[in-house]
């Protein structure tokens, strides 16, 4: 016997049809003798509706408030399939966050989860019934309401299997796995048997957005296996787990990742001394703007420029403060670019093999594509490009890699 706990996301509730549908899923698991607990997002769209009744009161309302508003989607959720469940006869129960004592941190919003007490969860599984857990909440330890950030569902899915002990932790959701990169993009793109905790982190950072990065990293803390699957047709799905050492046929490259939201700042002409890259960087970051890729290069005549890429949405700002630095520094020249990508390979099989990184330059120099900036990882690596490259780019890449079905 075996314990699961399944999630299921807001397109899987959206409808009570699709409700009665999960809890179907949910009692053929339970009926071929597997202990399911059973995490649920808010119907689709709910948390945004929510959110936007509280805007219309207030710009910046207080956020316990937000939380103890923008928690009720799951509260609807849980009885709604509590309910399909008992129709199909089977037994089951409810709780919200607070109430299982999923114990977070008190930043509401972005509440972390730092104690779950599985005592009744187990009680009424040992007593045959299926545990129906509110997601994206938990309360802290004054009882006050908490919600763990948008896409939270994920990481109580992932600390409930976590603290149970759990076989498995089973996401289902609208696609059927992970694939080696966006479908959209490459259609021979090919769904993934498994993954390693790592490379899903790479991925994901890289913007497939299947599941809440912060449930990776704690699946993988924990080493919970993941698993992605489709709510809407049957299939194995992806697993994410711990790298097994005795896959021969590991693949070099699991997949290619990219990401179009970066902008490019260089500042050129800096004087080449200690502390100047604290100076311009650590300016950026104290305003709070994320950087991502980073490079320096320093010029014969002693001088040095600097090139970092940050979020499209903080460019401006970015260049602001960029700009002011420059004076401060008599540096000669800012300059921007929100026209380009960055271009990731990705995959554990990297660490043992080398020349990889001369296959995926000699592909891309056979298409013609100028590589800006050049970062590397154990595990990844990412180049910077120009924009309508993009497709191009991946395209090729994909299939230097032999990733294609
Ligand atoms: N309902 C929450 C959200 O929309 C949490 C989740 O769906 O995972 O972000
Ligand atoms: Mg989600």
């Amino acid at each position: 016997m075996s314990l699961i706990v399944q999630k299921y996301g807001g397109t899987s509730v959206g409808t009570v049809d699709r409700i009665k549908a999960v809890a179907k899923k949910v009692a053929a698991a339970h009926g071929a003798g597997d202990k399911i607990v059973v995490a649920v997002s808010a119907m689709s769209g709910e948390t945004n509706r929510l959110i936007g009744l509280a805007r219309e009161i207030q710009e910046e309302p207080n956020l316990r408030e937000m939380d103890v508003l923008v928690s009720t989607g799951e509260q609807v959720t849980i009885a709604l399939l509590c309910m399909a469940l008992n129709e199909a006869g089977i037994e089951a129960r409810s709780y919200t966050g607070g109430q299982v004592r999923i114990l977070t941190d008190n930043a509401h919003g972005k509440a972390r989860i730092q104690d779950i007490d599985g005592h009744r969860i187990q009680e009424d599984l040992d007593a045959g019934r299926v545990v129906v857990v509110a997601g994206f909440q938990g309360a802290d330890e004054a009882g006050n309401i908490t919600t763990l950030g948008r896409g939270g569902s994920d990481t109580t899915a992932v600390a409930l299997a976590a603290a149970l002990n759990a076989d498995e932790c089973q996401i289902y959701t609208d696609v059927d796995g992970v694939y080696t990169t966006d479908p959209r993009v490459v259609a021979d793109a090919r769904r993934l048997e498994k993954i390693t905790f790592e490379e899903m982190l790479e991925m994901a950072s890289q913007g497939s957005k299947i599941l809440q990065i912060r449930s990776v990293e704690f699946a993988g803390k924990y080493n919970v296996p993941l698993r992605v699957m489709s709510s809407f047709e049957d299939g194995p799905g992806t697993l994410i787990s711990l790298e097994d050492d005795d896959q021969m046929e590991k693949p070099v490259v699991s997949g290619i990742a990219f990401n179009r939201d970066e902008a490019k700042l260089t500042i050129r002409g800096i004087p080449d001394q200690p502390g100047v890259a604290y100076k311009v960087l650590g300016a950026i970051s104290a305003a709070n703007i994320e950087i991502d890729v980073i490079v320096q290069n320093v010029a014969k005549d002693n001088s040095a420029s600097i090139t970092f890429t940050v979020h499209r949405n903080d460019l401006k700002r970015a260049t602001e403060l960029l700009e002011k630095i420059a004076s401060d520094l008599g540096a000669i020249e800012v300059d921007t670019d929100d026209h380009i990508v960055k271009v990731s390979i990705v995959g554990v099989g990297m660490r043992s093999h080398a020349g990889v990184a001369a296959t995926m330059f000699e592909s891309l120099a056979a298409e013609g594509i100028n590589i800006q900036l050049i970062t590397t990882s154990e595990i990844k690596i990412t180049v910077v490009i120009e924009e309508r490259y993009l497709e191009l780019a991946v395209r090729a890449l994909h299939s230097a890699f032999g990733l294609e079905q």
